[in-house]
């Protein structure tokens, strides 16, 4: 496969990615400035005009910083490929890793490498997210030795997690031949199962603490509701989400008889108990209408596929010179391709994958629906209503999103067409 289309094909993907990623945040912003001046006749008599214009404020801030690290990603990522950062990389390790460690070692130090600078340069942004903007907007509760420590727990978590996987797969890529990517998918859905089962007991205590609900009255109510929906959970936790941030949120962890419910404990902060009992009952509905399951296998589907493909791209001398980066052909000769083929993958993907993403989007917002039918039916209609308006207000999203903006991002419907739905099964 000759490298020149490639390139071409590569360079116009991140271009017109980028063009559309900047169309749709203008839209975005445009929209919500246009409306700041007055709340939407359907909220009138819910939402004030000071809440309406902050999250008017907050989505401007959060858009402008966007578009910034839009335009930084997109440069970065130009920067590893077409620009020559990864090649000039591969081309350091190989002379100074690879001749004392080995072709393993120097491939877990490409990785590794790779995943150091990516992460630095990602730093400011999260830095600025989380000290400046969620700060200046009240959300953020994270102090800067909370912040370390977190970097700290996620890089050594992250290498636990990480290296050996990457061995393993790098190992799998050298020893089981043409099939290797349907090995590598096996290994990769194996992780991924083991790490639903010890995630809520073994990674996520190590950032958050967890305590069984107290409130009796409270765990009365959410029991009965998941008697009646036929549900059996390990618990009922509470977690200390108000470390890190004020943005609430309820979720469910673990794979079957492991589950447990997880409230942060800003969510029982600003909702009565009948609301949080709504809000379970959304959840519930995800599992009820197996969106989980749906999502897990899909996302297994689309990896064998990806995973395919890359075995079939990392034959191709095109994919590597077309993409920025030398192979270890030639005087190179020796060292083995299956980092690079992996990094250069993970690189170019989401270029594409980018002008699928509304489908996805699409699924989701049907999903949301579903369940907050599933939820009308097991609980009040009327609380999941002034809960979702709660929550809104409270992370300070728009009520007056941009309608394109919305069909290519949002996962969630926007508040208006979820309240008006809600408005129509209570009727
Ligand atoms: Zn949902």
């Amino acid at each position: 496969m000759p490298s020149l289309p490639i390139t071409i094909l590569f360079a116009a993907a991140l271009l017109g990615g980028l063009l559309v990623k900047f169309w749709l945040a203008t839209r975005q912003m445009r929209h919500v400035a246009a409306h700041r001046g007055a709340v939407p006749a359907a909220f009138a008599a819910t939402v004030s005009l000071a809440a309406h214009q902050r999250a008017a404020d907050y989505t401007l801030a959060k858009g402008r910083l966007g578009l910034l690290s839009t335009a930084f990603g997109t440069a970065v990522v130009l920067g590893w490929t077409l620009l020559g950062g990864l090649d000039l990389l591969n081309t350091w390790l190989l002379a100074t890793v690879q001749p004392a460690w080995g072709n393993m070692g120097y491939q877990l130090a490409l990785l590794v490498g790779f995943t150091l600078v990516s992460t630095l340069l990602d730093l400011p942004f999260e830095l600025y997210s989380t000290f400046r903007l969620e700060q200046r907007f009240g959300f953020n509760r994270t102090t800067p030795k909370l912040f370390i420590a977190d970097l700290l727990k996620n890089t050594l978590v992250g290498a636990l997690i990480g290296l050996p996987l990457a061995a393993l797969v790098l190992w799998i890529m050298g020893a089981t031949g043409g099939l290797w990517w349907l090995w590598a998918w096996g290994a990769w859905v194996g992780f991924n199962l083991l790490i639903m089962v010890v995630y809520p007991t073994l990674i996520a205590p190590i950032f958050n603490k967890f305590e069984p609900l107290a409130d009796e009255g409270l765990k009365a109510r959410v029991q009965a509701l998941m008697q009646r929906c036929g549900f059996a959970a390990k618990g009922l936790f509470v977690m200390d989400g108000s470390r890190r941030s004020a943005h609430g949120n309820a979720y469910f962890t673990g794979l079957g008889a492991a589950k447990r419910v997880v409230f942060y404990d800003t969510l029982l902060a600003k909702l009565n108990p009948g609301e949080v009992e709504a809000v379970l009952a959304h959840e519930l509905g995800h599992f009820k209408h197996r969106h989980i399951t749906q999502r897990i296998v899909m996302v297994f589907g689309i990896s064998l596929a990806a995973l395919a493909l890359l075995g079939w791209l990392a034959q191709q001398p095109g994919f590597y010179t077309g993409l920025g980066v030398l192979p270890n052909i030639g005087p190179n000769a020796g060292a083995p391709n299956d980092a690079l083929a992996l990094l250069l993958f993970m690189l170019a993907l989401p270029v594409f994958s980018f002008f699928v993403s509304p489908l996805a989007a699409q699924l989701s917002r049907q999903h949301e629906f579903q369940a907050d039918a599933y939820a009308c039916a097991q609980a009040s209609g009327a609380d999941l209503a002034s809960a979702l308006l709660k929550l809104h207000e409270d992370n300070a999203a728009t009520l007056t999103p941009d309608p394109v903006y919305v069909r290519f991002y949002y996962s969630h419907p926007p508040a208006s067409e979820r309240l008006a739905a809600l408005a129509l099964r209570s009727a």
